[in-house]
């Protein structure tokens, strides 16, 4: 299957450049050329089929052309270790709990998934290739996990010093190897600068093999749709009727974008609903069709906290430029800081579910916008635990228990490189590495 740029000005490309690259070379994003859409004997049998032979399926319709089968199919048992399950919070609303991986983020399947590909396309190819991730916190822990130990790849993870949460830094600080923490003295926008202008270093790029995994890399980004499906399959399992709808809590679109990609596939849903924290850009969209990015704002629910969602061109280009049509596919609420933490509050009292900070962004918006006859579900994208002081600042101290996953990194050790905000000094380091 062949790639193309969001931006329609270059050539298209094969599944392994638009990996190996990241971004187009007109800095647009990639989109695979079809969208290949499911029959319906497939959804008839889907509550029968585990969330890792549905996950397969899904891989064969974007990745089936390009990797062997029994190797695509390797790669994603091998990512889905763990599962998604579809928690019943209240009468006809449910949490898809994406928390389950090794660093308790939705992003674990997407960073698995995409180091099993580059790794796969990397045999039998003689350059090292160079990762590198700009992270506020979650990113850059499933990657590095996701990248552990992969032959030919090592990782660079840039980020903001004293920015991020303890149990963040500890799960991509302390894991050795071919992962490299690179602790910058400046914000989290100074890390991704850092990293855009390394894309486009005609130098760095003619000495090394750069790419990146954020989502706007395709194998990070398409295998978030699996489970949308999985949700589907194990609610229609347990009998739940009625039309879906699916709340998403988003910063740059990544998760949301692919749930359109399945319902493009034929997955029924009925709706999106886009959550936004206080850095509201798409919810604005939705209401006046004028797509105005600016500087995000730090909030409780900080892996939201983005001024210009990459993948909204994904967004604008899979419904051809149509406000209209993107309306009639999704709807927007955004809520503040104060909000959260009474959503958070509220449930944990009311319904015993404990809500990180993201997951009651996509609650609040689900619960204000579900209709009689609807079913909904809310992706709660991280494990409480992971955003501790904030929830027990919120429900009180002791509240949270740590996970072992999370604790095991706790002991770890610390190792990271300091690095100043020039991007002079971080070519140097990339020489001299
Ligand atoms: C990354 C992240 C989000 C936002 O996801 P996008 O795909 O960028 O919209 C939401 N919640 C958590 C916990 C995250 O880590």
């Amino acid at each position: 299957m062949k790639y193309y740029s969001t931006n329609q000005t270059v050539p298209q490309v094969s599944l392994m450049e638009a990996v190996t690259k990241g971004l187009a070379a007109d800095n647009g994003l990639f989109m695979p050329e079809r969208i290949d859409a499911f029959s319906s004997d497939f959804f008839d049998q889907i509550q029968k089929m585990s969330f890792q032979e549905i996950s397969f399926e899904v891989a064969k319709k974007f990745f089936g052309e390009d990797v062997p089968e029994q190797t695509l199919k390797d790669l994603v048992y091998d990512t889905l270790c763990f599962d998604c399950p579809v928690v019943k919070v209240q009468e006809s609303v449910y949490s898809l709990e994406l928390f389950h991986g090794p660093t308790l983020a939705f992003k674990d399947v997407g960073g698995r998934f995409m180091a099993r590909l580059l790794g796969h396309f990397l045999k039998g190819f003689s350059k090292e290739v160079n990762v590198l991730v700009a992270t506020s916190g979650d990113t850059g822990s499933a990657v590095a996990n996701g990248f552990l130990n992969v032959p030919g790849i090592k990782v660079y993870v840039l980020y903001p010093k004293g920015l991020v949460s303890d149990i963040q830094e500890k799960q991509f600080t302390t894991l050795g190897c071919n992962i490299t923490a690179l602790e910058v003295n400046g914000t989290f926008d100074d890390c991704q600068r850092l990293v855009k202008s390394a894309f486009l270093d005609e130098e760095l790029n003619k000495a090394m093999v750069l790419t990146s995994a954020n989502s706007i890399n395709v194998a990070r980004f398409l295998p978030q749709s699996f489970y949308y499906f999985n949700a589907y399959a194990r609610l229609r399992q347990a009998g739940v009727k009625g039309d879906l709808v699916f709340s998403v809590p988003s910063g740059n679109f990544g998760n949301l974008t692919a749930g359109l990609f399945a319902k493009a596939m034929g997955l029924p849903v009925k709706r999106f609903i886009a959550a936004n924290n206080e850095n509201d850009i798409v919810y604005q969209y939705l209401k006046t069709g004028k797509y105005e990015p600016r500087a995000s704002v730090s909030t409780i629910a900080n892996a939201m906290d983005v001024g210009a969602p990459s993948n909204f061109a994904r967004i604008l280009d899979l419904y051809h430029q149509s406000h209209d049509q993107i309306s009639s596919d999704m709807v927007g609420y955004r809520y503040s800081d104060t909000e959260i933490r009474e959503t958070m509050k509220q449930v944990f009292e009311e319904e015993n579910y404990m809500l990180d900070p993201h997951g009651a962004v996509g609650y609040r918006a689900l619960k204000a916008d579900l209709k009689k006859g609807e079913v909904g579900v809310f992706l709660e994208t991280a494990h409480p635990a992971k955003f501790t002081e904030t929830v027990e600042s919120v429900l009180g101290k002791g509240t949270v228990v740590l996970p072992e996953k999370l604790e095991a990194f706790m002991k770890g050790e610390k190792l990271s490189i300091g690095l100043s905000t020039e991007f002079a000094d971080f070519k140097k380091f990339l020489f001299n590495k």
